[in-house]
């Protein structure tokens, strides 16, 4: 039996032919900046995606790092979503690393930051005050696509402001799938774009940070002062070529199987299915039966992550199938049924 492996999309295993790209990379020394593969997908993602320059990082928290870090000075803060990956999920690095102050804003249930809040949330310019200097947004978030008129308004807003504007595209492909859009008419709106390869892309390590050269060189000063100047990192770069070249359309069939398994999972007595959004399903489950769910998920040979959200997440990807998919619908359906 194949484990079923819904906790998040970072779990995928490099195929075959992925593992054949990595194998025949073209290597040399990134530090130098003479790593052929490395420096063909920097230039092939900055240019899909209309930016100067590219930086390869081995995760995404490192790309959102080096953003910050590139965008603000010591005493200088960004504007961010109170449940948004660069404030909560990245151990506070802004603030540890770069004594940047993050200033959170609650965001609306679709993802936006509301403008008006946005706006009432930057500082005067008084000594008594961080500088405020950047927003920072997040597509997908929670598996959803900002609406696309309102990251042309937020662009508006931030150039309006004399703010620099970030966003972090963990899932930025699944965005571009979900609207139907090439990414760059995603990415055209910001100064700095960070990607994860590694998620539903399937490549086994990698994000890129896009932007102009000038804050792409402060970032990769910055990459190598955290520990993050690699060598012959060709043979990672080889694999996210390779998911670029052939993972992005397939995206469409994650986010079919997400629907497939909402779906399925609509029917079931005793759980509620609260949304789902291009790879992601949000499911009520009553939190005193998470641990027994949880289980029995696993005997099933079904993984599940019943860690962070008040709700459960469960994630489709690239090793995941129509089968697998009933496989799971079914073991829910034999959990509440016995209840
Ligand atoms: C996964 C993720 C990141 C980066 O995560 P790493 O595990 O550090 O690569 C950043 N933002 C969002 C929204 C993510 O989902």
């Amino acid at each position: 039996m194949t484990l079923m492996d819904l906790r998040s999309d970072t779990v995928t295993r490099p195929t075959e032919a992925m593992r054949a790209a990595m194998h025949a990379a073209a290597v040399g020394d990134d530090v130098y900046g003479e790593d052929p593969t490395v420096n063909a997908l920097q230039e092939r993602l900055a240019g899909d995606l209309g930016f100067e320059a590219g930086l390869f990082v081995p995760t995404g928290t490192q790309s959102n790092l080096l953003a910050l870090l590139a965008h603000c000075e010591r005493g200088d803060e960004y504007l961010v979503g109170m449940d948004a990956h660069t404030y909560k999920f990245e151990g506070g690095g802004a603030a540890v690393l770069g004594s940047i102050q993050p200033q959170p804003i609650v965001q609306a249930e679709d993802g936006c930051l509301p403008l008006d809040r946005v706006a009432a949330a930057i500082k005067p310019v008084d000594p008594h005050f961080a500088r405020t200097r950047l927003l920072a947004l997040e597509n997908t978030w929670h598996g959803r696509a900002l609406p696309l008129d309102y990251l042309r308004d937020a662009a508006a807003f931030a150039r309006d402001k004399g703010l620099g504007i970030h966003l972090d595209g963990a899932r930025l492909f699944n965005a571009a799938v979900a609207c139907g859009v090439p990414a760059r008419d995603i990415a055209r709106h910001f100064d700095t774009v960070s990607v994860c390869l590694s998620k539903g892309l399937g490549a086994p390590v990698g994000s890129v940070l896009v932007g102009p050269h000038a804050l792409i060189d402060k970032a990769r000063r910055w990459r190598k002062v955290c520990g993050g100047g690699w060598r012959q990192a060709g043979m990672l770069a080889a694999a996210c070529l390779h998911a670029l070249d052939h993972h992005v359309a397939r995206l469409a069939d994650d986010h079919a199987l997400a629907a497939r398994l909402a779906q399925r999972l609509a029917g079931i007595d005793g759980l509620a299915v609260l949304g789902q959004h291009t790879n992601m399903v949000f499911i009520d489950v009553p939190v005193e039966r998470l641990r027994a769910l949880d289980a029995h998920l696993r005997e099933a040979g079904i993984r599940i992550s019943i860690g962070y959200l008040p709700t459960l997440r469960l994630v489709t990807h690239l090793d995941v199938d129509d089968a697998g998919i009933d496989r799971t619908a079914e073991a829910f359906a034999r959990f509440f049924a016995a209840a």
